[in-house]
């Protein structure tokens, strides 16, 4: 059965740009755009060109190779000829593929916000559309205020639409711009506009004002619509647009959408969408939402030890797809709530064989609880987990010992009189009873700690040379009646492995030391040292 094709269109740099504290440099932009090009939607909507130098700018080149690269701005203004509309000549000279008119299709918000007459925007529509198609440029309508513009008044709703269809334009799509239709009412209306207009011309464009955007998406490709429009990480005005990193997995992984539709991104683009989702938000500079479906952290993990018992058996009991379809993975949390079964499992995980009956595993389940209560957190840092469980349950050799560190961090003028902070550090460490002191500098206290402890190894320090720290988090929190610092570090290496380790103190320093000699020595553990 051959299926339909569903068009997928990125609004991300455009009305996720408008996402309170969200700002894109030039470069952002770039990479977001070449993140939805290997990701395989078919539209990347830009932004304004015009509107400010970055956007000007970033219009002069086309930045997708595959994605059609779409131009969005007003209609040509009432009252004026196309050709002499300075917002329209900027839309005709971006380098784009497609170009996005929004129009006024609610009449109320055509006699207040642009003061003419219902037939004079009808006209605008129209010379729009043909202004990009004679210029070479797919045309499409963002009907804004849609659905509440068809509850007031349906015939002129329906009237925007056909005259931008009967223009040209490629896809007509009908914007839920105040985000507050529900999913029974989009259906309702999306199919009685495709009795005028075919469905595979319409598009749908959901806002999340009542957490419905993906439902109504889904709900207009119910009633025939044929574009979705979303946001990676369902970014957008307000409380954001159709989460695109939802959308996704949600048309290819079930059976009843994926038999009827197809889209532009494959299997394998699929089993790289959790990164693309942590990417995004890495770019953001925001922590991943660690319950998002299917990429967040927490969409495969499981408590209870009865869940870990059962997943054990077989994966499908708790889980609706499997998480490397989505490239995510099983987490069965080491938590206070762990059973023994918890903890099988995730050893086994780790390759650590271990039996539900062995009594080192009671004292490993009082290990962890007693960690957690001070504030350590497994669930993020599998590999002082690992570390934890073969301490305990033997089998870790000691390759170092520290016998000492200090940190020295100073702030001065330096000889050219601008202010600099300058991080020294010194580790003492004893290896097979010789002692050996390291000192280097850093642009930080940590990074200074760090490249010490990895100066000199002794014998082990041919294991180390390919470690690279990739990511450092902090967080402070309440632990008791002092303030705890928590430390997540996640380092990789040359093979492409990455494991993360935790530190917990008081101080911040001695947090992150923690956390460092953890990943160093399950390195050495990973490696066959010793
Ligand atoms: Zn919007």
């Amino acid at each position: 059965m051959t299926r339909e094709r569903l068009y997928l269109f990125d609004t991300t740099l455009r009305d996720g740009a408008q996402t309170t504290g969200v700002d894109f440099s030039l470069e952002d932009k770039r990479q977001i755009a070449a993140l939805l090009d290997r990701l395989g939607v078919d539209y990347v909507e830009g932004g304004y060109p015009g509107a400010n130098p970055v956007d000007t700018k970033f219009f002069e080149h086309k930045p997708t190779k595959r994605a059609r690269f779409a131009a969005f701005g007003m209609t040509k203004r009432p009252g004026r000829s196309v050709e002499n509309d300075p917002g329209v000549a900027a839309l005709l000279a971006a380098d784009a593929d497609a170009i996005v008119f929004v129009a006024k299709s609610w009449d109320y918000h055509v006699h207040v916000a642009l003061g003419c007459t219902l037939e004079e925007n009808l006209e605008s529509i129209e010379a729009s559309v043909r202004a990009a198609l004679n210029a070479g440029r797919e045309a499409m309508i963002d009907c804004e205020h849609f659905f509440d513009g068809y509850k007031a008044n349906p015939d002129y709703a329906l009237s925007c639409a056909r005259t931008a269809y009967e223009a040209g334009a490629r896809w007509i799509v009908l914007c839920d711009t105040n985000g507050g239709t529900l999913p029974d009412e989009v259906e309702r209306i999306v199919g009685e506009v495709a009795r005028v207009i075919p469905g595979d011309r319409l598009g749908i464009h959901a806002h999340n004002d009542t957490e419905n955007a993906v439902a109504n998406s889904l709900a207009a490709l119910r009633a025939g619509a044929r574009q979705i429009q979303g946001a990676l990480n369902g970014l957008g005005e307000r409380c954001g647009n159709a989460n695109l990193i939802s959308l996704i997995p949600t048309l290819f992984l079930k059976p009843e959408l994926n038999e009827r539709f197809e889209t532009g991104v494959t299997g394998e683009a699929l089993s790289e969408i959790s990164k693309v989702s942590r990417t995004f938000d890495e770019l953001l500079n925001r922590a991943p939402n660690r319950y998002a479906p299917y990429v967040g952290a927490s969409a495969f993990a499981t408590k209870a030890g009865i869940h870990a018992s059962a997943l054990a058996k077989d994966t499908r009991t708790y889980e609706h797809v499997r998480p490397e379809s989505v490239g995510n993975t099983r987490a069965i949390l080491v938590s206070d709530q762990a059973g023994k079964s918890n903890l099988v499992a995730q050893l086994a995980q780790l390759g650590v064989e271990v039996r539900a009956d062995d009594p080192r595993l009671s004292f490993l389940l009082d290990e962890v609880k007693a960690k957690e209560a001070e504030g350590y957190a497994y669930e993020g840092a599998d590999a002082s987990f690992e570390l934890l469980a073969r301490r305990v349950l033997g089998g870790t050799p000691v390759f170092f010992e520290v016998e000492g560190f200090s940190v020295n961090v100073e702030r001065k003028f330096n000889a050219s009189g601008a202010l600099v902070s300058a991080s020294q550090a010194v580790v003492k460490i004893v290896i097979h009873g010789e002692t050996l002191i390291s000192a280097a500098e850093g642009n930080g206290p940590v990074n200074a700690l760090d490249l010490a402890l990895r100066k000199d190894l002794g014998v082990y320090q041919r294991y180390i040379e390919d470690l690279e720290l990739l990511d450092y988090r902090v967080r402070v929190f309440q632990g008791g009646t002092d303030a705890v610092t928590r430390v997540l570090i996640e380092f990789g290496d040359s093979s492409g492995a990455r494991w993360s380790t935790v530190g917990v103190s008081g101080n911040i320093i001695d947090a992150s030391f923690q956390a460092l000699v953890d990943a160093i020595v399950y390195k050495l553990i990973k490696s066959g040292a010793g």
